[in-house]
C-alpha cells in the first residue's frame, strides 16, 4: 500500500472530519485562490444571487473537496456531493438536480469522468437552469423541460484539459491548486496536532510537512503515523528527530517520495538511460496505470524539478541522478 498516496483510506473519514477547514479563513495556503474567491462569494451574496459555477482543478489531497464545502458554508447554502463515475445514467443527474433548493451548491468530483449523455444534461441545467430529459423510449418517447432553481455546480478535476470545452467553457470560475509550500504545511500539520490532541514541536511538524509531497492530505496521514512512532518510541512527544525516525522506518525519503515516485524515476534512469521516454513505456516498465503515472506521481516529480515532460517524452533532470547518488549521464537535462 502506497503510504503517500492521495487516495482517502479506511478510516481516515472521521478523522478527516475532525480536522477539515470549515471556512475560507482556516485554508491554509493557497493565497491566490482564497483572495479571489473571498471576492466572488462576498459579491454573489450582496447581489443575493448564487455563485457562478466554479472548477477547481489539480493533483489529489490538494483541498479540491475541502473548498467545496467551503464554499457551501461561506454562501450560507446546502451541498449534495457526487462524482462523475457513480452518475451512470442522466436519471441519476437530473434526480439531484430536482432535489437543489435555491442557491445549493452540487458538487461533482472527479468531472471529467462524467458520461456523454450525463454531460448533455449538464449543459442546459448549467447554462439556463433547465432540464431536458427525455422520458420512455421508442415512438412513446417525449421530451419534457423542467426549470431548475437557480445553483452552482462546483466541479473538481485532477486535470483541466480532461474535461471537454463545452463543459470547461461553462465555468464562469475556474481555480487552480497548486502544491503546499513547506511552510504552509508546517502550519497544516501544526493545526492537525493541535486538533486532534498530539504533542509536537515546530521542528516535528516542519519535518512532517518537507516529506508530504506538497499535499496536505499526506501531511495529516504521515502525522498520525508518526504519532504511533512516538507513542511507542517517545513517550508521544514529535520532534524533529522523532519524526526523521518514524519517516525513515516507514520508507519515505528526505525529499518526501516513496517506492513509488523511486520506482519512477529509477526505471528512467536505468532502463530508458534517463529518457525521453514515452508515458506508455514508463507505464509498462513499472506496472502502474497512465493516469496514476500522470495524475498522481509524476505532477509532484516535475514541480519538484526531478523530471520533465518534453515533446519526445519524459526526462530525468541531473537533480534525479543526485538524488541516487548516481553519476549524472551526458544526456541528463538540467
Ligand atoms: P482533494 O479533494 O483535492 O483530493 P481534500 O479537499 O479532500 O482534497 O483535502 C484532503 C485533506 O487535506 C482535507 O481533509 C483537509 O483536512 C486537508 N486540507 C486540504 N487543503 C487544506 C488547506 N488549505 N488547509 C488545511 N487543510 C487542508
Amino acid at each position: 500500500d502506497r503510504l503517500v498516496t492521495a487516495d482517502v483510506g479506511d478510516g481516515e473519514q472521521r478523522v478527516d472530519h475532525a480536522i477539515r477547514p470549515r471556512r475560507l479563513a482556516d485554508y491554509i495556503g493557497q493565497p491566490r485562490v482564497r483572495e479571489q474567491l473571498e471576492i466572488f462569494i462576498h459579491a454573489a451574496r450582496a447581489r443575493d444571487e448564487s455563485l457562478d459555477h466554479t472548477l477547481v482543478f489539480g493533483p489529489p489531497g490538494l483541498g479540491k473537496t475541502t473548498l467545496a464545502n467551503i464554499i457551501a458554508t461561506e454562501m450560507g447554502v446546502g451541498l449534495t456531493s457526487t462524482s462523475g463515475p457513480v452518475l451512470e445514467r442522466a436519471g441519476d443527474l437530473a434526480a439531484m438536480l430536482t432535489n437543489l433548493k435555491a442557491g445549493d451548491v452540487l458538487f461533482i468530483d472527479e468531472i471529467h469522468r462524467l458520461s456523454p449523455v450525463v454531460e448533455e444534461i449538464l449543459y442546459p441545467a448549467m447554462e439556463d437552469f433547465q432540464l431536458d430529459i427525455v422520458i420512455g423510449e421508442g415512438p412513446a418517447a417525449r421530451s419534457i423541460k423542467l426549470d431548475l432553481p437557480p445553483f452552482t455546480l462546483v466541479g473538481a478535476t485532477t486535470r483541466a484539459g480532461r474535461l471537454t470545452s463545452p463543459l470547461r467553457d461553462r465555468f464562469g470560475i475556474v481555480q487552480r491548486l497548486e502544491f503546499y509550500a513547506i511552510d504552509e504545511l508546517t502550519e497544516i500539520v501544526s493545526r492537525s496536532a493541535r486538533l486532534l490532541g498530539v504533542d509536537t514541536d515546530e521542528g516535528g511538524a516542519h519535518e512532517v510537512a518537507r516529506r508530504s509531497r506538497g499535499t496536505p492530505r499526506i501531511a495529516n496521514r504521515l502525522l498520525r503515523r508518526v504519532r504511533d512512532f512516538a507513542e511507542v518510541r517517545a513517550e508521544g512527544h514529535i520532534t524533529a528527530q522523532v519524526a526523521d525516525d518514524a519517516l525513515n522506518m516507514l520508507h519515505v525519503d528526505h525529499h518526501g517520495l516513496d517506492h513509488m515516485d523511486r520506482r519512477l524515476l529509477l526505471a528512467m534512469i536505468e532502463k530508458f538511460d534517463g529518457g525521453p521516454v514515452g508515458v506508455d513505456s514508463l507505464s509498462a516498465a513499472i506496472g502502474e496505470e497512465r493516469d496514476t503515472i500522470e495524475d498522481v506521481i509524476e505532477p509532484y516529480l516535475i514541480q519538484q524539478g526531478l523530471m520533465m515532460r518534453t515533446a519526445r517524452g519524459r526526462v530525468v533532470t541531473r537533480q534525479a541522478w543526485q538524488h541516487f547518488g548516481i553519476a549524472p549521464d551526458d544526456r541528463a537535462v538540467d
